[in-house]
């Protein structure tokens, strides 16, 4: 089965995620490992991370991913492009000391570049940031996108561009987000339709290379290029689509991480939801 889980807030400390996690019953989740809307985080302390570790190693919750600051913007030419590029390797170094190895990244904004040229810019900075954690066993998953703006990856040949600029490097994986999927024209309403979107997932990128797949339904409609999340089941996409994703077989172990609104039936109530659709217990 699929980890179910959400997008856990570590306000008091980073393990403090745990608590809320298993109040929850997630077998996953995923956290912040900094402010994410701050570039400079003063480093772990050692004390931190054995904490974090101590509290995981007790704790029935499987995978914890991590999602890269909002900032980071590795299509950025100049700085802003080298400043990202020195984010997310902190961002590396921070995961590999506290256990993590998923952390989720945006593959970033081409701005008034045209696209091609935005691609060489994240492929070439992905490459000496793999270079620079030489040995770390955290690995880069690019999220796909919604195509809201110039940002890269609504679609996944571009994705697979990247992945393929990395030379295929094992630490490259991809994120899927079922609200961005939609919101840029995928459909995976019916059975078939999820089939083919899979199929062609695996064709392009290979499917293990899926380390973590968000589960949000859209408030808005198919292709609209417009992300905004919603309960499941409460949006455009329907509750059926995301039981495909959390009984497929072939995700196996793949952490399904909630990213719908805290408001309303909040993540309990999303969680809920997809253990029905698993056939078990709500
Ligand atoms: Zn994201
Ligand atoms: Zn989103």
């Amino acid at each position: 089965m699929t980890l179910l889980g959400a997008h856990i807030s570590v306000a008091g400390g980073l393990e403090k995620a745990f608590d809320r996690g298993e109040s929850l019953g997630c077998a996953a989740i995923q956290i912040f490992t900094k402010n994410q809307l701050q570039w400079r985080s003063a480093p772990l302390p050692a004390g931190v991370c054995e904490r974090f570790l101590r509290r995981w190693s007790e704790s029935p919750i499987q995978k914890v991913a991590a999602h890269a600051s909002y900032l980071i913007n590795l299509a950025a030419p100049g700085t802003l492009g080298e400043k990202s590029s020195l984010s997310l390797q902190d961002e590396i170094e921070r995961c590999d000391s506290l256990g993590i190895t998923e952390i989720v990244v945006h593959p970033g904004s081409a701005k008034e570049n045209p696209v091609e040229e935005a691609l060489r810019l994240v492929t070439g900075r992905l490459r000496s940031v793999l270079e620079r954690t030489e040995g770390k066993r955290v690995r880069i998953l690019l999220e796909t996108m919604a195509g809201q703006g110039a940002f890269l990856g609504a679609k996944l040949e571009e994705i697979a561009m990247l992945v393929e600029g990395t030379d295929w490097d094992d630490r490259i994986g991809i994120c899927l987000d079922t609200c961005h999927l939609f919101a840029a024209g995928y459909d995976f309403r019916s059975p078939e339709a999820y089939e083919r979107l899979i199929l062609s997932v695996d064709r392009l990128v290979g499917l293990e290379r899926i380390g973590c797949i968000h589960l949000n339904d859209s408030v808005h409609a198919r292709g609209r290029r417009l992300d905004r999340h919603s309960h499941l089941g409460d949006g455009e996409i329907g509750l059926s689509p995301f039981g495909y994703f959390v009984t497929d077989e072939r995700f196996s172990f793949v952490p399904c991480i909630l990213e719908t609104p805290l408001e309303g039936i909040g993540h309990g109530g999303d969680l809920a939801l997809l253990r029905k659709l698993q056939g078990g217990d709500e």
